[in-house]
């Protein structure tokens, strides 16, 4: 159960992936965590940070990089392991007593996935919310969209670079706040 609702972590990840399916030797590893903090009560958003995280059984093919413009070099220089990446997540923003949100279920099935296989505790609480599906029944759509769809109907400027998890992020919070208030 979710003890902290004052604010809600809402998280974007950026993943390993090729055109098609990921080679036989390689899994799909998380390489960013986009993350920040959306206060129910004034809408502020804040504490935005993308977390660069190394891929432990994967490498960052060239179409990964189109699509999320992060690039190898970029993690060998800013890059922490995914057990530090965790760490953040449970002492900065206290993501095991605080309802998160993501914008589909992806971001909750691959953290379920890598924890796993690799052995990490998995680092939040039960309280997730799918703001993809909040938003179809919001909207009564009776499908779901994507976000920068979503954004594009409620006239929210889509902000920064769509595919980074620190403006995903971002952005997918203003798509909740506009949910909470409406
Ligand atoms: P997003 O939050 O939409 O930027 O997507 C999260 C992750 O899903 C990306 O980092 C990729 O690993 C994967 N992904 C998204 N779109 C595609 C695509 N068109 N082809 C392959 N993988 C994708
Ligand atoms: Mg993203």
């Amino acid at each position: 159960m979710a003890r902290k609702l004052d604010k809600i972590v809402v998280v974007d990840i950026e993943a390993t992936c090729w055109e098609g399916k990921a080679p036989d030797n390689m899994e799909s590893d998380i390489i960013e965590i986009g993350i920040c903090l959306l206060d129910v009560h004034s809408g502020e958003i804040s504490d935005n940070r993308g977390i660069l995280v190394q891929p432990e059984r994967s490498v960052i093919s060239p179409f990964c990089t189109e699509l999320t413009t992060i690039t190898p070099e970029m993690i060998e220089e800013d890059g922490i392991p995914f057990k530090d990446a965790l760490k953040i997540l449970r002492n900065e923003y206290a993501c095991q007593s605080r309802a998160w949100a993501s914008y589909g279920a992806y971001d909750l099935k691959q953290f379920q996935r890598q924890c796993s296989a690799l052995e990490r505790g998995y680092p939040f609480g039960p309280s997730h919310i799918n703001v993809k599906t909040l938003y179809a029944l919001k909207q009564k759509l009776g499908h779901e969209t994507g976000m920068a769809g979503a954004l594009d109907q409620l006239e929210i400027p889509l902000e920064g670079t769509h595919h980074r998890g620190v403006d995903d992020a971002k952005n997918i919070a203003k798509i909740l706040w506009w949910i909470l208030n409406n």
